[in-house]
């Protein structure tokens, strides 16, 4: 993941412009295996699925920053290689 995303999906964080609107997770305690969230961007609002193991992303950018944004959130990925969040 270059370091530009993360920046920007960290900043999506902190400014609360992510929205999970739906997760279902199996009961194992593993992260859900459906998500639907929205992220607002500089212009527009991008929604982010993850549905049979795939994620995907209205702005259809490679290294999507809301994607990541949200795998975050969802516990998908941690904040940084060492596991804090910064
Ligand atoms: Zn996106």
């Amino acid at each position: 993941m270059p370091a530009d995303v993360r920046t920007r999906a960290l900043g999506y964080l902190r400014t609360g412009a992510t929205r999970v609107v739906h997760a279902r997770s199996p009961k194992d305690g593993t992260p859900p295996h459906e998500v639907v969230a929205t992220v607002q961007g500089h212009q527009r609002r991008h929604v982010v699925d993850f549905l049979d193991g795939a994620w995907s992303c209205t702005c259809q950018t490679p290294n999507c920053p809301h994607i990541f944004a949200v795998q975050l959130v969802t516990g998908h990925v941690t904040p940084t290689p060492n596991g804090t969040p910064s």
